[in-house]
């Protein structure tokens, strides 16, 4: 790929499209376009329209969308559909219309079906029903990769499609309310670590399995896909391999320096008890996570301590 492309990152603010900037900067790109929401709403198609008119942008990075847990997936269902949809629509068409060379869809593993084989192989679409708690962002995401196939097959374009597993790193979202386990667990054993507790409470019964990416070697993934000769497909990306939640949170402790006891709580839902993606597609095309989780989680503690004190003067404001 010329180093001089014209690279759009959409959602560059967000874990996966700050991951790629990273990403695509260190391996010599000198065109990276990013648009910030005031500067740029994804959701106005003409808007996005003139965007690419004006841009002649090469390549497309699809990592722009509306993101959120269970519960704001199941306060703002409408939200979470329309914004998805329309970001995904207004890219994807104008991405063909100004003859982009290739875009790289980011979805979610929530696409696939709530009572999966695992590990789940990319075949599993659409093979029974979805987890009802985020079925909104999942049927947008599922939208957004049939139109990658649909716009290959209709007008010949070059438009592939990833689908993480669990993501962590460097500007993930800490706040305990919304955050998902890997961030949660660092902000709680950190806190507990300054305040000398005894214990540290871990929701559940400690035993559900997952798997988790670090966002750098899923930006990794994506420019791979983009510097080689793919030209459709859906593609999991993750390691290959789970975890419990309990020895997550031994790792987190070990790194965080928590030395107290591990106290699992009941009341709070287990989740599905496993999920794990099958990544032979990608390892065959011979592509491979390369970020050991302790060493991931090491640097994403390194990024929540220079977040902290920020995050507690919000935590006052509010
Ligand atoms: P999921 O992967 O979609 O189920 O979402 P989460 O990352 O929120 O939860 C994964 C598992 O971690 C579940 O079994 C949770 O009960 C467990 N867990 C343990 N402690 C925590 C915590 O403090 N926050 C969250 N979000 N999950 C926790």
């Amino acid at each position: 790929m010329d180093k001089n492309a014209r690279i759009f990152v959409a959602g560059h603010r967000g874990m996966v499209g700050s991951a790629l900037v990273r990403r695509l900067t260190e391996a010599g790109y000198q065109n990276i376009v990013t648009r910030t929401k005031a500067h740029l709403d994804l959701t106005d198609q003409g808007g996005v329209n003139l965007f690419f008119e004006e841009e002649n942008i090469d390549v497309v990075f699809l990592a722009a969308a509306r993101v959120g847990g269970i519960l704001a997936n199941s306060t703002f269902p409408a939200s979470f559909l329309y914004e998805n949809l329309a970001i995904e629509t207004n890219v994807i068409q104008a991405a063909c219309k100004w003859n982009v060379s290739k875009l790289v869809f980011f979805g979610s593993s929530c696409i696939y079906p709530k009572n999966c084989p695992q590990p789940i192989r990319e075949e599993y679409l659409l093979t029974s029903p979805l987890e009802p708690t985020n079925e909104a962002y999942a049927i947008a995401k599922i939208a957004g990769l049939k139109m990658c196939e649909a716009y290959n097959k209709q007008y010949g374009t070059r438009f592939v499609s990833v689908m993480p597993t669990n993501l962590y790193g460097p500007n993930d979202n800490y706040d305990l309310k919304s955050s998902h386990v890997l961030p949660a667990l660092i902000r709680k054993a950190h806190e507990a670590k300054q305040r000398g507790d005894a214990t540290l409470p871990v929701w559940g019964s400690g035993t559900p399995r997952r798997e988790f990416l670090h966002v750098d070697d899923l930006a990794g993934a994506a420019t791979y896909l983009m510097e080689n000769d793919v030209s459709e497909g859906v593609f999991n990306v993750g390691v290959g391999h789970d975890l419990t939640i309990r020895d997550l949170a031994e790792i987190v402790c070990r790194v965080v320096g928590f030395e107290g006891k591990l106290v699992f709580d009941p009341s709070k839902p287990d989740g599905t008890p496993r999920k794990l993606l099958d990544v032979s597609k990608l390892g065959d095309m011979g592509w491979k996570a390369s970020i050991e989780l302790e060493d991931g989680i090491r640097a994403t503690y390194a990024d929540f301590l220079d977040k902290y004190a920020s995050m507690q003067q919000t935590a006052v404001a509010a």
